[in-house]
């Protein structure tokens, strides 16, 4: 924890370690610990926790730290306390696994203080640090949340990529919304004020092997049941790196302050990136909804996910080459995907192939 000569931390030690490590938090409105958030992301294979030190006090103003930065100028502090830096070294390379810096007050969007993730050059005693990720702490603990800090740990812990588009990255300069409110690694770290942030999307939980992959190739019906993070409906093509997946979404649990109600449709490419809103056979998202309503908001920047984005009662084939949004590859050609029949929005969901 850091504070600054104008800003200062007004929450104990205590507080900050139940809301990243408790087991059954639910205070100040929060869902649930980031400790908890991430166990159930990953099946219960990831069980994260963070020492708590400090806070810091730094001697300058908050807003001298935007444009120099902190975080080496803490962590001498930090190792002037004695603490035992072999302690957050799992795999015994002398390597720092993580470290996490939150800050006094409410998100300053600048510069170093921007919330993000980095590689950090900084050593003692024989330990380097190298991935670090940075989050306030907010006002008071009535606004303190887990959406942020469990955005930045998704990118530090998991290197996983974001999901919306800067508009800066891989040759394009347009922005769109890309994942929209529907993953935590795109803007659904911001829902509910960040106190109830939007599941890992599917798409980055099996790449991170969260998940049992089933598959929906064999004509059929299928049950898609909410909050069963460690598994989701696959239809395999005939690339390796081009698929569908298919997730319960329904306004529940981690899910209740969605814009939409239902069930998910992603097409992924995983050699595709979220800066490529276009959607052509050379350029497209790694991970795009297929928008129920086919009106592509995510994709024209319009919003961050409506009201009709997900599927839920229809009848009759409601996904297919032929309708909008279609099943079709990137390149134009048949998937073979074809889903029909889908129920209602709830804690179970059917739908047919
Ligand atoms: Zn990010």
């Amino acid at each position: 924890m850091v504070e600054f000569s104008d800003f200062h931390v007004n929450v104990s030690n205590q507080q900050v370690s139940d809301i990243l490590n408790a087991h059954g938090y639910d205070s100040y409105g929060n869902y649930c610990s980031v400790r908890d958030y991430f166990s159930e992301m990953s099946g219960g294979l990831l069980d994260y926790t963070n020492e708590v030190v400090g806070p810091i006090r730094l001697p300058k103003p908050r807003q001298y730290y935007a444009t120099n930065p902190m975080f080496k100028t803490v962590l001498d502090e930090v190792a002037a306390t004695g603490i035992d830096l072999s302690n957050f070294d799992s795999r015994d390379e002398n390597i720092i696994d993580a470290i996490s810096f939150i800050y006094a007050g409410r998100t300053l969007y600048q510069d170093w203080l921007w919330p993000h993730n980095h590689i950090l050059n900084w050593g003692h005693g024989g330990y380097r640090a190298n991935f670090y990720q940075v989050s306030s702490l907010g006002d008071d603990v009535s606004t303190m949340s887990i959406g942020t800090f469990a955005h930045e740990t998704g990118h530090m812990l998991c290197r996983f990529p974001d999901l919306y588009d800067y508009g800066s990255r891989d040759g394009d300069f347009e922005k769109s919304a890309g994942m929209g409110r529907f993953c935590l690694m795109s803007s659904g770290n911001h829902l509910d004020a960040g106190k109830t942030p939007a599941p890992i999307c599917a798409y980055l939980r099996d790449l991170a092997g969260w998940c049992r992959r089933k598959k929906i190739n064999r004509r059929g019906q299928y049950h898609a049941e909410h909050g069963k993070y460690n598994e989701v409906h696959f239809f395999e093509t005939d690339r390796l790196n081009e698929y569908f997946l298919i997730e319960n979404r329904s306004q529940l649990g981690l899910d209740t302050h969605l814009p939409s109600s239902g069930l998910a449709v992603y097409h992924c490419d995983t050699l595709g990136s979220n800066e490529w809103q276009g959607g052509t056979a050379e350029k497209h998202y790694q991970c795009g909804l297929l928008q129920a309503d086919g009106h592509l908001d995510l994709e024209h920047n319009a919003n961050v996910g409506d009201s009709g984005d997900l599927f839920s009662e229809r009848t009759g084939s409601f996904l297919a080459r032929n309708t909008a949004p279609s099943s079709l590859l990137w390149d134009g050609s048949d998937s073979g995907l074809t889903l029909r029949n889908c129920s209602a929005p709830g804690h179970l969901m059917t739908f047919e192939t």
